[in-house]
């Protein structure tokens, strides 16, 4: 069979690339090893009347023009905002709660320190403003990090750490701030290139705010369900249970694809939603890319310290710092357990010897109290990302005695501050870094197919034209790099569309 395009997975971004492939008139057709589309964006049923986003969970960088353009709203997408924003819980009795509304913000932050009050919205506008350049970066067809200004280059070198503490005096808040700058990343608060991974977590305009999350109705899967729809409805194939064990090169060209079970599939152009390693490590053939290149594939930086343990709880989490029997305000908002930036950076340091850690970075999230529908009446899922926990343990494999041990802690700790939790726990779903480089497809389980961080962004992340000719990158390997944002997907395609149209001689379509 002949395609036009064949793309490589069915995660968000590889969906993203074939609706706009097949908007503009190409025969097109995904190719996912799962029996499930999304990759990371997934909306799974793990126990009977559960909804659960199994991995990512809350929206925030999905390019805008790619809602509008594929119409997602139609297709079933609804994101709402997440407000209030972030719940830092302590033991000694105190917590800080931010949202929307500046004046109840300035009132928790007053509590700790007058200064930081101003100090905040000082933060808040730098912040957001080095964020929008990258905003405005994110579907550049050439993207180059010395064309953002000088300052924003800087903070972007600089750790998390450092920007929140020049602003902040409140240890708490500090760490609230500079915790984004660690989501995913195995690096500390206090490591060069953290400030950039922190406004990253900033540059998303979904919710129509500059940096702010929000929930999805029907759990992140909808996000990709919603594109898929889309790009059904412009005539692409999307095939699960097809995994590609190769990419197929005839006169220094990629050609097609080889299914695992020897079926091959002709393209002119093949896209690939997979991460950087797998596709030039495992699927294009020993030989074809030259080896500058890939000592680059190589050496690319991409383990992850990420782990997920999603929870059903028979009762709301009950913190002692901030008693509510009810769904109060603060358990619609990111829950952390992060007392100060020290605490994270010792957390980081454990981890980096191969240890994981013995107290974790933990940032929570109930969606259950806006959207009672994802779970059966009266019970609640708390979804828990953790750090740090190495792909790579210095005391062997991840064996289920170290999986059960990791859930331990990370239900130990919450107890600590919600006494309640260990025994509401009614069942539980984990997810160390290889179950999701196993489950998820995702790369030595990092959750953005490779570091964030300056080095890996930009320009020198990998770029959409790759070496081979007629193969092209669509995934969170090529820049904007990770998030549910699509972007990826777009910018891919994008190129493609251009260099089939010079191919054919027509004039070139901007993707739309
Ligand atoms: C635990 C966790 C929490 C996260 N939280 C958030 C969050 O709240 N918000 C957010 O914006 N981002 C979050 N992220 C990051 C985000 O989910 C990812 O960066 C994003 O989903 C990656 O999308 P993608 O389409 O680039 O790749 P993927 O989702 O990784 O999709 C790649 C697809 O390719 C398939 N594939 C690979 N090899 C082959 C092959 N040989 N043949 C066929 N198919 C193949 C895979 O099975 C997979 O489906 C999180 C990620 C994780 C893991």
């Amino acid at each position: 069979m002949r395609y036009a395009a064949i793309v490589i997975g069915a995660g968000h971004n590889a969906l993203v690339a074939a609706a706009y492939l097949a908007k503009n008139g190409l025969k097109t057709i995904a190719l996912e090893r799962s029996e499930m589309i999304g990759g990371a964006a997934v909306s799974e049923h793990p126990w009977a009347g559960w909804t659960v986003s199994a991995a990512s969970y809350v929206v925030s960088l999905l390019h805008p023009r790619i809602i509008a353009d594929l119409d997602l709203a139609a297709f079933g997408y609804h994101a709402y905002l997440k407000n209030p924003s972030s719940f830092t819980a302590s033991l000694d009795g105190r917590s800080l709660l931010l949202s929307r509304n500046k004046e109840e913000s300035a009132r928790e932050v007053a509590a700790f320190s007058r200064a930081d009050v101003k100090g905040l919205a000082t933060l808040d506008d730098l912040l957001c403003r080095y964020a929008r350049e990258i905003f405005d970066a994110l579907l550049d067809e050439d993207p180059r990090f010395d064309r953002l200004s000088a300052e924003a280059q800087a903070m972007f070198r600089g750790s998390a750490a450092e920007f929140a503490e020049r602003y902040l005096e409140t240890p708490m808040l500090a760490a609230a701030v500079a915790n984004d700058g660690i989501v995913g990343t195995f690096e500390g608060p206090r490591n060069p290139g953290t400030g950039y991974v922190l406004a990253h977590h900033y540059a998303g305009r979904a919710m129509g705010t500059q940096g702010a999350w929000g929930y999805v109705r029907g759990g992140m899967g909808s996000i990709s369900a919603a594109i898929a729809g889309a790009a059904r409805r412009h005539g692409a194939q999307i095939r699960t249970g097809a995994e590609v064990a190769s990419i197929l090169v005839r006169g220094e060209r990629a050609a097609g694809v080889v299914l695992v079970d020897g079926t091959e599939l002709e393209a002119e152009a093949v896209l690939s939603g997979a991460d950087p390693l797998t596709t030039f490590g495992r699927l294009v053939p020993d030989g074809i890319l030259d080896p500058g290149f890939m000592r680059r594939v190589r050496e690319w930086r991409c383990e992850g310290p990420s782990l997920k343990l999603n929870i059903a709880l028979g009762e709301l989490p009950n913190f002692t710092c901030r008693p509510a029997l009810a769904a109060e305000g603060h358990l619609n908002a990111t829950i952390h357990i992060a007392p100060d930036i020290d605490y994270l950076q010792r957390a980081y340091e454990e981890a980096a010897t191969g240890t994981p850690s013995s107290q974790p970075m933990l940032e929570m999230f109930l969606q259950t109290p806006s959207d009672p529908s994802l779970a059966p009446q009266g019970k609640h899922l708390l979804s828990v990302f953790a750090q740090y926990f190495p792909y790579a343990r210095a005391d062997g494999a991840w064996t289920q005695a170290r999986r059960d041990a990791a859930a331990a802690t990370i239900i130990a700790t919450i107890g600590k501050y919600a006494p309640n939790v260990p025994n509401a726990v009614e069942a539980q779903q984990l997810f160390t870094p290889p179950d999701l480089e196993r489950r998820f497809g995702l790369p030595k389980g990092h959750i953005f197919h490779g570091e964030l961080l300056p080095g890996q962004i930009f320009e020198d992340r990998f770029s959409v034209r790759t070496p081979l000719a007629g193969l092209y990158l669509c995934g969170s390997g090529t820049h904007p790099g990770g998030c549910v944002s699509g972007a990826p997907g777009l910018r891919g395609a994008t190129a493609v569309l251009a260099d089939l149209a010079r191919a054919r001689d027509v004039p070139a379509r901007t993707a739309n």
